[in-house]
């Protein structure tokens, strides 16, 4: 059996889930039974970070990716984002990178950002 806590909505139900019949108690709605499956079965995570902006009245870019990835390589994915540059400007739903680390999320931007005056 394991735990998870459900966080499609702020209730927050504690649901456990047989790992070999995929059965769930503890969830107040079905909706809680399906958050418990893909956990075990295919956990994701949707990323959020920064990036740096050049030429820009800011320094970085708030971003995320615009669907969930996979939990394995979310670490892998924010180490990219580490040295990633973008250039200004950049408005707010922007994709930055379509397919980002070969999935099917894209990489979007999540504030627009004017160019600096003297760049
Ligand atoms: S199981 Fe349903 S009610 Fe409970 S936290 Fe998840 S979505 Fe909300």
């Amino acid at each position: 059996m394991k735990q998870f806590v459900c966080i499609r909505c702020p209730r927050g139900c504690r649901v456990q889930i047989d790992e070999t019949t995929l059965e769930t108690t503890g969830n107040s709605c079905p909706r809680g039974a399906e958050y418990a499956k893909d956990e075990l079965t295919n956990p994701t995570r949707t990323l959020t970070s920064t990036v740096i902006v050049e030429n820009a009245v800011i320094r970085r870019c708030p971003v995320k990716t615009d669907r969930p990835i996979p939990k394995p390589i979310v670490e892998d994915a924010a180490k990219a984002l580490d040295g990633m540059k973008i250039e200004a400007p950049v408005r707010t739903g922007q994709i930055l990178v379509e397919h980002f680390m070969g999935t099917e999320a894209n990489l979007v931007a999540t504030r627009t950002i004017g160019k600096r005056e003297d760049a």
